[in-house]
């Protein structure tokens, strides 16, 4: 092994949190994945996560030494710049806290923490579906919903930094309440946790075969049990669904018209639905696209749904802090087209 050529990622999600180490960009040489995770504080999850990195550096006969730093993918907001998460709407007790420095003082190595969907957004980039195209949106669909905006190769950040928050922008006036404090976000009506809400508040009250589903676990469905429920033709269960797709249709009609990126590709648990999550989308995307320039703008799932965050976290510790190198040629990205291409 050579000194300092690994890196270290760490995706935190609302509901899990997965450890992964590399030694060669685009590629997860092993991962550990915890899907206890829901709801721990700061503190409990430092722990858990440099805990889980040493089991990780264990079994791979690595050394923290041998670790050029640590990239977070946090699901929140998050000032890069700074290591600080400012907020986490689905995480309770994370307002400013210096995720940053805390990790970096109990691992001794550099770390550098973005949100999961930026992070998200540059690991599709780099090792996605997508080989040709400077100009896309990743949208990360999961128990919230984030978005990274790569504008002429190159992550959009805005003035405030935390640009992307799709999943807050306001899609039903005066609608339920949201985590963030507002009412109406898109994320209370399309995400993971909003279908799970809905099927779980409608569930007793009409003939759905979600009861019976409910029934072997502890009274409650989760969402990837609504879609598979509306796959075999549950009424309930079709109308959800078809629900939280029209409301994310329509918040990335808008997000086209406003950016008219080439691409808009889906990541995140939900992205495991897909061509059949895909293709009810993009009917409400394409209705609110209307006609004009903007119907060449392509709906994709991403090629890697699962593995896209944890490879966007590996990538931002081995260009944050390791040799430059060893990030791939990106020069060749200049020569690339408009149009993009996408590969599955
Ligand atoms: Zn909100």
């Amino acid at each position: 092994m050579t000194a300092g050529k690994f890196a270290l990622g760490c995706d935190v999600g609302a509901t899990k949190v997965s450890v992964s180490v590399t030694g060669t960009p685009g590629v997860i040489d092993d991962r550990i994945v915890d899907m206890t995770h829901r709801m721990k504080r700061p503190s409990d999850l430092v722990l858990e996560v440099s805990a889980n990195i040493d089991r990780l550096l264990e079994r791979n006969k690595l050394n923290i030494s041998d670790c050029v730093g640590l990239g977070i993918a946090f699901a929140g907001f998050v000032r890069s710049a700074e290591g600080v998460v400012v907020a986490a709407p689905n995480l309770e007790g994370w307002n400013d806290t210096p995720l940053g420095d805390m990790l970096a003082k109990k691992l001794g190595i550099p770390v550098t923490i973005d949100n999961d969907a930026n992070v998200g957004a540059m690991g599709e980039f780099r090792y996605g579906g997508l080989t040709e195209g400077r100009d896309f949106l990743y949208v990360t669909l999961s128990t919230g919903i984030g978005a990274g905006i790569i504008i002429n190769g190159k992550p959009y950040e805005g003035a405030n930094h935390v640009a992307g928050e799709i999943g807050h922008t306001t899609v039903v006036a005066d609608g339920p309440k949201c985590n963030c404090g507002k009412s109406g976000c898109l994320e209370t009506v399309s995400s993971g946790l909003a279908v799970e809400r809905i099927a779980n508040d409608r569930l007793a009250g009409e003939e759905t075969s979600l009861r019976n589903r409910a029934r072997e676990r502890e009274g409650r469905v989760d969402a990837r049990i609504v879609f598979e429920e509306a796959r075999k033709g549950d009424m309930l269960s079709m109308e959800i669904v078809d629900n939280a797709c029209r409301y994310l249709g329509m918040a990335l009609s808008n997000a086209v018209m406003l950016l008219s990126v080439s691409s808009v590709i889906i990541g995140g648990g939900m992205a495991n639905e897909g061509e059949y999550l895909r293709k009810k989308v993009e009917h409400y995307m394409r209705k609110h696209i209307g006609k004009g320039p903007n119907e060449q703008t392509e709906l994709h799932i991403s090629a890697k749904p699962t593995g896209v965050v944890d490879l966007g976290a590996l990538e931002l510790a081995f260009e944050r802090h390791g040799d430059r190198n060893l990030a791939p040629d990106r020069n060749s990205l200049a020569s690339m087209q408009t149009k993009p291409r996408f590969k599955k």
